[in-house]
């Protein structure tokens, strides 16, 4: 049986047999939604979503998550959670405070922490394969994880996040914006979505994953840090994988918090995708494009290093 028609039953019993989720996911069904456009023509959904406090507003400092029971261990996880085994290593888990109508947890069984090896990105790419109703998202460390020392891919029911759709179609992905491209796939970057990102499409999952390690690397070498901060998307589409590489500067915006003019929020993969999820009334009723627009500007790596990420991924070096 192949893992989508196995994360289909998880649900269907999660659904049934566990208070906590069947609250959550109904919610869902009743949550306001906006729609806005960035001054670049990129759409952003919001979403009014106060059981994702948790996430958005969590304290992820050493001293915090010390003193935190960890909840992607299995002694700490409530009996009512179920999980499916894949790939040896992992558990796929319903995630009891969603986003999606369909939202997943992959996690290691092992309490390791959130950092991207090359085993990781085939991983990721497999998932993206056996699981094609959805987007499989990874937040690295301080870029949104909630959990950042046990490593966790997510994965959310595709349709959500305009981003992946608008990115889509080749024809906006002129000859100027590839650093690599062949008949079966190319390897990107944009700033025209009103965000910096790597696009790797292909055809092949061996050449996907190929041009997902080159931007891997040529992250670490123009940042110097072994573990560069980074939001990934990937899915496939049709015939092709994409996956896409925000690299970052920053965890969070100047405006967190939760005082007036403020926002709380934690920019992760999703909010990269454009879904943003505000967990106070006043932050979605009043939040403007602009505003996105300055988190994505401030969050974001900056130019130089970007700069020379995409050269060394021009130059053949990697
Ligand atoms: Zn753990």
């Amino acid at each position: 049986m192949g893992l989508q028609v196995e994360v289909e039953q998880l649900f269907e019993r999660q659904l049934r047999e566990w208070p906590l989720v069947q609250r959550n996911y109904a919610a869902l069904d009743d949550m306001a939604v906006r729609v806005l456009t960035l001054p670049c023509g990129s759409n952003l959904v919001l979403q009014f979503n106060p059981e994702r406090v948790r996430s958005n507003a969590a304290a992820v400092d050493a001293a915090s998550l010390a003193s935190r029971p960890c909840f992607l261990c299995a002694e700490h996880q409530p009996s009512a959670q179920e999980s499916i085994r894949w790939r040896e290593h992992y558990k796929v888990q319903v995630n009891p405070y969603p986003i999606f109508s369909r939202h997943l947890t992959i996690s290691l069984q092992e309490h390791v922490p959130q950092q991207l090896s090359p085993q990781r990105l085939d991983d990721m790419v497999h998932l993206a394969t056996e699981l094609p109703g959805f987007v499989v998202f990874y937040n690295g460390a301080q870029c949104g994880a909630s959990a950042p020392h046990h490593f966790h891919f997510q994965a959310g029911l595709k349709g959500l996040m305009p981003l992946c759709d608008e990115v889509d179609d080749e024809a906006l992905w002129p000859i100027d914006s590839r650093i690599d491209s062949r008949d079966d796939g190319f390897l990107g970057f944009s700033q025209r979505w009103g965000r910096f990102f790597f696009m790797a499409r292909a055809q092949s999952p061996t050449l996907l994953l190929n041009y997902m390690a080159r931007i891997m690397l040529a992250m670490v070498r123009a940042t110097g840090n072994a573990h560069p901060m980074v939001n990934v998307l990937c899915w496939t589409a049709g015939e092709h994988g994409n996956a896409l590489f925000f690299p970052r500067g920053k965890h969070r915006p100047s405006c967190y918090g939760d005082g007036p003019g403020q926002l709380l929020v934690s920019p992760a993969s999703v909010e990269m995708g454009g879904l943003w999820t505000l967990v106070r009334k006043s932050d979605y009723d009043d939040v403007t494009p602009q505003r996105i627009q300055q988190v994505y500007d401030e969050l974001m790596v900056d130019n130089a290093t970007a700069v020379r990420m995409i050269e060394m991924l021009s130059t053949n070096e990697l």
